[in-house]
């Protein structure tokens, strides 16, 4: 497939990354506006909710776009999600004499705020990288025991708090918690100094089962409505104290980012591809029918107060052990209803390469060797003040399917009140 011409010229660049082949989903406001649903178009944003308001689009016998979330068109199902992208395709394809009526829906997206794209109804993150966990096992367990001896077996998950999931652009208020030197007797409470992030690809769920009735891989590959980039922020120092025997708790809720748009598996279809080599055969209920990996390519950057940003990590989605499809498979597999707007996180994707590390975690390897930024600061885990981005983009044969960026800046932890 190659670049699809628009009459919104600036799409029809091979760099940009919202070409007529992406139309990504977001809810965007401008100046003294509600929040309303817009599609990407080049350097614009075609606004959906007002198209529909004018009888424009219709998708179903009530409005889709009233709300400020795409999750009602979520819940109407890949047919519908199919026949409203054939329509946008459709008017927005250069050669169609559509420019007159549609241009006063376009808005520049430089004068739009963007805001979360959806209602998160529950939230799961997995640790679905082998990379990521051979190097976290490595670290903690040594090289013997780097993997644990479930994980090529099992998609390991937990579950976390969708009320944590902000839109790019959101602050991130550095948690307080409890935790305890390795020296110390007892632990102690305060701002964690183990900031971190995990970079992630993050599964929009468009579908949902009845509990008590599982889905296939290839149903959950059809339910995956679209992806976001997903920053898991991460206090290791209250992780390291908390995590046995349950697993994750206030070391990672208290803000998990995505990317503003919704980049639909639609748009990805052409950049499918499959994972790496399998080391031992998967149960017959985690086996994939066909590619369900995407080659997209993903980069951090850290850029301290005022000053330019560095790129600590370069990687690419199709490093990852399991697919998306694989973890929503595996979690309905027990009966667990899963619901449109569910939102799971892929785990931390690290590469092979010890710059394809997906986190301070292992960049530094736990605090040991520091990184030196471009502009002279040395980090070994996120101080107040540092911005931290998560970028990501598929390369098609002459288009971009972009995902924009996630970034978020750390502030300080609040005074805790004493009774
Ligand atoms: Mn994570």
């Amino acid at each position: 497939m190659s670049l699809k011409r628009s009459w919104v010229q600036s799409a029809n660049s091979a760099e940009t990354f919202f070409p007529l082949n992406n139309l990504p989903y977001g809810v965007f406001s401008v100046a003294g506006g509600d929040p309303r649903c817009g599609v990407a178009i080049g350097d614009m944003i075609l606004d959906v909710s007002a198209m529909e308001r004018n009888g424009l689009i219709a998708l179903s016998d009530g409005p889709c776009f009233d709300l400020p979330f795409w999750n009602k068109l979520m819940r109407l199902g890949p047919k519908v999600w199919q026949d409203f992208r054939n329509q946008l395709t459709a008017m927005l394809s250069e050669g169609t004499d559509n420019e007159a009526t549609l241009s006063p829906y376009l808005v520049p997206q430089e004068n739009a705020r963007l805001h979360m794209p959806l209602r998160v109804a529950e939230y799961t993150d997995f640790y679905a990288s082998k990379h990521h966990a051979t190097n976290v096992g490595t670290m903690f367990r040594g090289a013997g025991n780097a993997l644990p001896p479930n994980w090529l077996h099992i998609p390991i998950g937990y579950n976390g708090r969708a009320s944590s999931v902000v839109v790019s652009g959101t602050d991130v208020v550095r948690p307080n918690g409890q935790t305890k030197e390795p020296d110390a007797d007892t632990p102690s409470f305060g701002p964690s100094r183990r900031l971190d992030i995990e970079l992630e690809m993050g599964a929009i769920i468009g579908g949902s089962n009845a509990l008590g009735q599982p889905i296939s891989v290839a149903e959950a590959d059809a339910m995956i409505f679209g992806y976001v980039l997903l920053n898991d922020w991460s206090a290791r120092d209250i992780q390291a104290w908390e995590y046995q025997p349950l697993g994750p708790f206030q070391a990672k809720v208290f803000a998990t980012s995505i990317s503003p748009w919704i980049v639909t598996t639609a748009a990805l279809e052409p950049i499918r591809t499959s994972p790496p080599p399998r080391e031992t055969c998967l149960l017959p209920y985690l086996l994939e029918p066909k590619p369900m990996l995407f080659e997209i390519e993903l980069t951090v950057t850290m850029a301290p107060p005022g000053k330019a940003a560095t790129v600590i990590s370069e990687t690419n989605y199709d490093q990852m052990y399991y697919s998306a499809a694989q973890l929503l498979a595996h979690h309905a597999s027990s009966g667990c209803a899963m619901n449109v707007g569910d939102l799971l996180g892929s785990g931390t994707i690290s590469g092979p390469g010890k710059s394809q590390r997906g986190s301070l975690l292992e960049l530094t390897w736990g605090g040991q060797e520091p990184l030196t930024l471009d502009t002279g600061e040395i980090r070994t885990f996120i101080e107040d003040g540092d911005t931290l981005t998560l970028k990501g983009v598929a390369k098609g044969d002459g288009f971009c399917i972009g995902f924009g960026s996630c970034s978020g800046t750390v502030t300080p932890a609040p005074k805790f009140p004493r009774n």
